[in-house]
């Protein structure tokens, strides 16, 4: 369904998808809303001491280059091949884009979208998508003094990601007891040759997770135990419980049981699963059992999940969306037929996996994926090229195209 300019589309987070999408939004003239619970690009700051795995050129537009270098004729790039952290992509690249007159007052920081509903439609209502496409979409937020107000727009893009929902630490689920701990459980990726040294440094540390932010953890806490000789680390891993990965994330993995293996003061748990977890209030000591390929039971200073993420659907529950329930996200309806083997066929083009049965509702970037953490930022671009050749009813419009030739 195509949507003429002027039209309103309000982005939910402005992480690298939601500001890329605002801007390619902007350059074809649709008022633009962008909603952000925190500061820009808030999930890349939490993991912003680790080094990327993808060099700048991938993760970076030619549209966003060409915003930064039309702003500011001294904007210097980070070289194309810079291999930057987190923190320095935000600050070098993300940051930047986000302060341009495109974006700057479009964006709304510390603004939270609490639910996306149709105007004058319940969820259960059974009115054609044509009919339900007739009305605005109603996005009701909350700044951080707590009003709220509500946006109307013709159309969302949920760029929210998966960062604020981690996964349970235990096996399908959360491990026994894991409910009442969530808030001494670190979930997050602790800097813990940093900012969060003191807490790990010499102590008894368990980590549980099998994908490649585990082993970012992993490789950091082998590094710790040789600086801090009384550091010891469990790490409890489970092969099966890793979805697709990138080359570049395996090689992560492989590195992390590498140095797992060859340090003594690591012991690698594979194939082993947190089975129940237990705090004492007074020592702060974590009493954990195992199980799996190997069965047992131990004492922790600390524990670190990083079990990876999984998305948020609350936002859309109001509206009519089908979700995928492998990965956990939300579904085109032609990828529901897929999954429900009803038809088969060759790859789904990239606009029809877009389209969800709620007209005008679009889930991009990281969230798009559910739990699978193999996402990646170039896809993200692809995502967004291919939205609004849909909406634009242009299929082969490309302004990435038109930008690279704008680039030095
Ligand atoms: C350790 C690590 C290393 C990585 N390295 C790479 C790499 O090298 N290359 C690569 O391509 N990718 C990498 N990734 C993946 C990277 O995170 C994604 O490519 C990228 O961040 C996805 O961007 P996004 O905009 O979809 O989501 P996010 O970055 O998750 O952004 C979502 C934004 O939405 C905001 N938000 C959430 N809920 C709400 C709400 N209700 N209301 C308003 N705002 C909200 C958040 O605050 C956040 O700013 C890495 C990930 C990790 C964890």
């Amino acid at each position: 369904m195509a949507v003429d300019t002027p039209a309103r589309i309000v982005v939910i987070g402005a992480g690298p998808i939601g500001l890329e999408a605002s801007l390619y939004a902007r350059f074809l003239g649709y008022d633009v809303d962008i909603l952000e619970r925190g500061g820009v690009a808030g999930h890349v700051r939490k993991w912003g001491h680790v080094r990327m795995f993808t060099p700048f050129r991938a993760n970076s537009s030619p549209l966003g280059l060409a915003a930064l270098t039309a702003q500011d004729a001294d904007y210097a790039a980070p070289p194309a091949d810079a291999m930057l952290t987190g923190d320095e992509w935000v600050e070098r690249y993300l940051e930047p884009l986000a302060r341009t007159d495109l974006l700057e007052d479009n964006l709304h920081l510390g603004v939270e979208a609490l639910s996306v509903a149709r105007s004058g439609f319940e969820k259960a209502d059974r009115s054609s998508a044509d009919d339900r496409a007739e009305s605005t979409l109603r996005v009701v937020c909350r700044n951080s003094e707590g009003r709220e107000r509500e946006y109307l727009a013709d159309v969302v893009i949920d760029t929210s990601g998966t960062q604020s929902s981690p996964n349970w630490a235990g096996q399908g689920g959360p491990a026994v007891g894991e409910h009442g701990l969530r808030s001494h459980i670190e979930y997050g990726l602790p800097d813990v040759l940093g900012r969060d040294r003191q807490r790990y440094a010499n102590r008894r540390v368990l980590l549980v997770g099998s994908d490649f932010t585990a082993a970012v953890t992993l490789l950091a806490l082998a590094k710790l135990s040789g600086e801090a000789p009384e550091t010891r680390v469990h790490w409890l891993s489970m092969s099966g419980s890793v979805g697709q990965q990138t080359a570049e994330q395996a090689s992560i993995v492989e590195q992390a049981r590498a140095a797992a293996e060859s340090s003594e003061r690591v012991d690698h748990l594979a194939d082993t699963f947190l089975l129940d977890v237990a705090r004492d209030a007074s020592t702060g000591v974590f009493a954990v059992r195992f199980d799996g390929e190997k069965s047992g039971a131990g004492e922790f200073d600390e524990v670190i999940a990083n079990a990876g993420y999984r998305p948020d659907h609350e936002l859309y529950r109001e509206l009519q969306v089908f979700q995928d329930c492998y990965a956990d996200c939300a579904a085109a309806p032609v990828r529901m037929k897929r999954l429900l083997g009803d038809e088969d066929g060759g790859p789904i083009p990239p606009s029809e996996i877009l389209v969800q049965a709620e007209p005008h509702f679009y889930v991009l970037g990281a969230k798009s994926r559910g739990r699978d953490s193999s996402f990646v930022f170039s896809e993200g671009l692809e995502q967004i090229r291919s939205l609004f050749a849909l909406i634009g009813d242009r299929a082969n419009l490309d302004l990435y195209a038109g930008a690279r030739g704008l680039l030095p």
